[in-house]
């Protein structure tokens, strides 16, 4: 009998350690863990740096209030500015509360200028910002929502792809668009770097923000550190999450002056968000995984990974649809329901995990080896030869 909440289909299956890229089951077997969390390990799991830097933090300071100043959070905030765009960070503690945080600063910022009716948020139909109330009614996915009304009001909707649908779904009340680069959840779908162009130039012709969730593809898990970076455009307001901190909760809001121009004193908090041993981790994961010698690893792996899943579509073109993605964010869309074969993939000791669009999703740690690469590639090759 379990005691948890049934929200989850959860696998039966639980670990008793990991290293690297392995993971250890507590009946003794040995899975190559290409999930790492759900592309949030992005070092794989008890990476020795990670490893020290928590041990070491936990020693002298986990948490105090945000009343104070947290020297962590802001040599983070100055890492996370000298790398990008953003001109201001705001820590929170995930993926949800930083899309939130970024409404909040978009809403805020039009409110400031004296154009308050300017609210409202155009996203992409059955896209994915996490699981609050607000941002399951942005995602605009009837699955998500289904019984948790009253529906949040203030977002709207156009279909990916849909350039038409999208530039008459801007009225003068629209404030941002925020879109995900490359959609995780949503099938590993990648938004051309023309149209990312496009919808810069549209959000400067009407005047309005452009928010950009990292959440899943940014810090290095695209090849770039932020995975619009290769478009050569700036957002107005990134989210991001998942991989900052290796596998410790963290999320924060990058921006730019304009728009952090509306968040002063008593605007936003969070209790919890940017503590001390949160920032220390991210700070050593940054220093590891922003610099170029490491963003040219993953892009070298994954094109290899990538030649060699196209070759695999060649082979098996009645189970393998399409190979999507980049950097190391990668979905093997499937012709039929991918269920079967993510457990078949399972059996034969590697993990991976379903997005939409019958897409079996591979995130490995961003320093994956070449020969944990092929070990997966073979496992993959075997199913698909079982399962045709
Ligand atoms: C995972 C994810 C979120 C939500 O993150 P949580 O930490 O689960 O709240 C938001 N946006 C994107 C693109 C994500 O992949």
């Amino acid at each position: 009998m379990s005691y948890l909440a049934k929200n989850y289909n959860r696998k039966k299956i639980a670990f008793k350690y990991g290293k690297g890229s392995f993971l250890f089951s507590t009946d003794g077997k040995k899975y190559l863990d290409f999930v790492q969390g759900i592309a949030v390990n992005s070092l794989g799991h008890a990476h020795p740096k990670l490893v020290k830097t928590i041990r070491n933090q936990s020693k002298k300071l986990w948490h105090v209030s945000n009343a104070f100043q947290i020297p962590e959070g802001e040599k983070l905030a100055k890492k996370l500015c000298q790398k990008t765009f953003a001109d201001y960070v705001m820590f929170q503690n995930s993926g949800a509360e930083a899309t939130e945080a970024s409404i909040k600063v978009a809403r805020r910022y039009f409110y400031s200028i004296g154009k308050p009716k300017k609210n409202r948020i155009l996203c992409v139909r059955n896209s994915f910002h996490g699981r609050t109330l607000a941002a399951i009614f942005a995602s605009g996915s009837k699955k998500m929502t289904e019984g948790f009304g009253p529906k949040v009001p203030g977002f709207d909707h156009f279909d990916f792809g849909n350039h038409k649908s999208l530039k008459k779904k801007i009225t003068k009340n629209t404030a941002a668009i925020m879109v995900e680069p490359i959609m995780g959840e949503g099938g590993i779908r990648v938004i051309p770097d023309f149209c990312l162009r496009e919808l810069r130039k549209l959000c400067n012709k009407k005047k309005i923000l452009l928010i950009l969730d990292e959440v899943q593809c940014g810090i290095s898990r695209s090849g770039d550190f932020f995975a619009f970076e290769k478009s050569k455009i700036f957002a107005d307001i990134v989210p991001i999450a998942k991989g900052l901190a290796g596998g410790f909760p963290i999320g924060a809001v990058l921006m730019n002056k304009k728009v952090a121009a509306g968040m002063t004193p008593g605007t936003h908090g969070s209790t919890f968000g940017g503590n001390p041993l949160a920032c220390s981790v991210a700070n050593t994961v940054m220093d590891i995984v922003s610099s170029k010698k490491f963003l040219n690893n993953v892009k070298k792996s994954s094109k290899y990974f990538f030649s060699k899943l196209k070759k695999l579509k060649e082979k098996y073109p009645s189970t393998i649809k399409e190979i999507r993605g980049r950097g190391l964010l990668i979905g093997i869309q499937l012709h039929t329901d991918q269920t079967k074969f993510i457990k078949k993939l399972m059996d034969n000791k590697l993990l991976t995990i379903r997005a939409a669009e019958n897409v079996v999703r591979i995130l490995p740690p961003l320093n994956v080896k070449i020969k944990e690469i092929d070990l997966a590639l073979k496992i993959i090759d075997k199913v698909c030869s079982e399962i045709k």
